[in-house]
């Protein structure tokens, strides 16, 4: 694997992506040596699913990176990336959304947040339906959330699944996020649709992703 040339992945990746699409760097897993490669290629947007990575790595590496929360967070776990997380692209309830909230408020920072919708047909994988979706914007609660800004949607699709599926997914999601713009306020700004990952980027684009998440195509595969 010491062959990867973590530079040229990054440059055939982007390679690909429209003006619009913004590159997330997937880095879970690989060691500091990597991302500092990944950020003198220019890479400065990273994602993270694990908290305790995450802050580790933040703690190591230059300040002008913006962290992004990809995995499904835990509500007391918040407080760990409350301080310095740029975009959480997991919100799966309203309970871990009201602990953002209030641990953006001990911060004095508004945390902007994707609400990560359920797409897959995978049971497994986490996320909201469109039902729960338009409830979490409708209770009083989200109403008095003052430390939050929702930018958008984030969505994986089944993996592995063949292409008609994939961007009846994609399309889907896309669906919803057209459908949430009315709903926009000093709250809700949807301008960010993030789907897309190292196997079907491609497709997520084609089907209106603003941001890829892309591990194993620039980094090579996790053990
Ligand atoms: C790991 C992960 C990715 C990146 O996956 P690759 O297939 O390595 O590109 C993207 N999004 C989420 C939520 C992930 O957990």
């Amino acid at each position: 694997m010491g062959d990867i040339s973590v530079k040229e992945n990054i440059a055939e990746v982007e390679s690909h992506l429209k003006p619009s699409v913004t590159l997330v760097a997937v880095t879970k897993t690989k060691p500091l040596h990597i991302l500092q490669e990944a950020y003198d290629a220019g890479c400065k947007v990273f994602g993270e699913n694990k908290v305790q990575e995450m802050v580790e790595k933040h703690e190591e590496l230059p300040k002008d990176i913006e962290w992004h929360m990809i995995g499904h967070l835990q509500t007391n776990k918040v407080k760990y990336i409350a301080p310095f997380v740029s975009l959480i692209h997991s919100v799966d309830s309203l309970k871990v959304l009201k602990e953002i909230n209030k641990q953006a408020k001990k911060n004095n920072r508004t945390i902007d947040c994707l609400l990560q919708i359920h797409i897959a047909e995978e049971e497994t994988k986490f996320g909201l339906s469109e039902q729960e979706t338009a409830d979490l914007l409708d209770s009083g609660e989200f109403g008095a959330m003052d430390n939050i800004r929702i930018q958008g949607l984030m969505g994986m699709a089944t993996y592995d699944a063949p292409d008609a599926q994939l961007r009846k997914e994609f399309g889907g999601l896309r669906r919803i996020f057209e459908d949430l713009k009315k709903r926009e306020s000093e709250k809700m700004n949807m301008q960010i649709l993030s789907m897309g990952m190292s196997n079907d980027f491609l497709i997520a684009i084609e089907e209106g992703s603003t941001m890829v998440r892309v591990g194993s195509a620039i980094f090579g595969a996790r053990k």
